[in-house]
């Protein structure tokens, strides 16, 4: 297979420079690296400008609504446990509206690879506060600053039972490839947050800042099996000091390991499409 075989006829239109680009690319070599087949793939996004990945990259895919990308996927995932199953959302669409559906898919444990490009900033909608917002941020809907702290992705994963979670930088395609063929290669829920330069709306996340400040786990003799030490680096950030790496790992059964209906095929392949559900839907209308 070559990276051709992930080669959609769609070209983004991100703006030049833009952290979706290098993100997209990860996301392919990732996918590569992983041996995944196009036709066993779904990637499921929500609403933004990085909900657009999905169309660039040959799979099948689902651009489903604001924060929503979490409920399409794990309801894939049900229908056809054979699938891999990827999400893409922002930080507004992952981290905002989307943050009750996040912590449910956490704790459950789905085997779903989320990847949440994250600006810190509403980038569709021309730049706007978002959960990541640090404070004092302003923007044009914050324009005395951010009064409240930013979500904290990494401490939030690991105290809702993500079983991988991580932090990439979209200036390191390399690094980030790596965090996501680990999350495609977990079983388990794998939460990638991704620190994505929005050249247009955020003039302090920008690639110099992260060059400069970020500083990779590997290496330093974190062990990721180790809950209290992954949200001890959790609460890191600022200069010199913004880890990215894998933070913390586990294993543990899959809400599709514990539904014997689905041990032996999947649920579409059960033979429900020869019942006749007409009478089912009248009920319904
Ligand atoms: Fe990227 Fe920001 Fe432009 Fe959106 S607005 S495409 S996030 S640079």
């Amino acid at each position: 297979m070559t990276s051709s075989c992930f080669d959609s006829p769609h070209k983004p239109q991100w703006c030049p420079g833009c952290g979706n680009y290098s993100i997209l690319l990860a996301l392919k070599d990732a996918l590569l690296q992983s041996k995944c087949k196009p036709e066993e793939t779904v990637i499921v996004s929500g609403i933004g400008c990085s909900s657009k990945m999905p169309h660039f990259v040959k799979t099948y895919a689902f651009e489903s609504l604001h924060g929503r990308s979490l409920p399409v996927a794990s309801a894939i995932k049900l229908a056809n446990n054979s699938l891999r199953v990827i999400a893409v959302s922002g930080d507004g669409d992952g981290y905002g509206i989307g943050m009750g559906h996040l912590v449910h898919a956490m704790r459950r444990n789905f085997d779903i690879n989320y990847i949440v490009t994250d600006n810190q900033v509403y980038g569709l909608t021309t730049g706007q506060t978002s959960p990541t917002s640090p404070k004092g941020f302003k923007t044009k809907s914050t324009p005395f600053g951010v009064i409240e702290i930013p979500v904290n992705p990494m401490a939030l994963a690991i105290a809702s039972g993500a079983t991988y979670a991580a932090r990439g930088f979209a200036g390191d395609i390399k690094h980030l490839s790596s965090l996501i063929a680990g999350g495609l290669a977990h079983k388990g829920f794998s939460l990638i947050d991704v620190l994505q330069p929005c050249v247009t709306f955020n003039q302090l996340g920008t690639y110099q800042y992260y060059q400069k400040n970020c500083y990779k786990l590997e290496g330093t003799g974190h062990n990721p099996q180790d809950k209290v030490a992954a949200f001890t680096r959790s609460q890191e950030w600022g200069e010199k000091k913004i880890p990215i790496g894998l933070f913390y790992t586990e294993e543990r059964p899959t809400y599709e390991d514990e539904i014997p209906h689905i041990q032996k095929k999947p649920l579409v392949k059960h033979g429900i499409s020869n019942v006749n559900i007409s009478k089912l839907l009248d009920e319904l209308e």
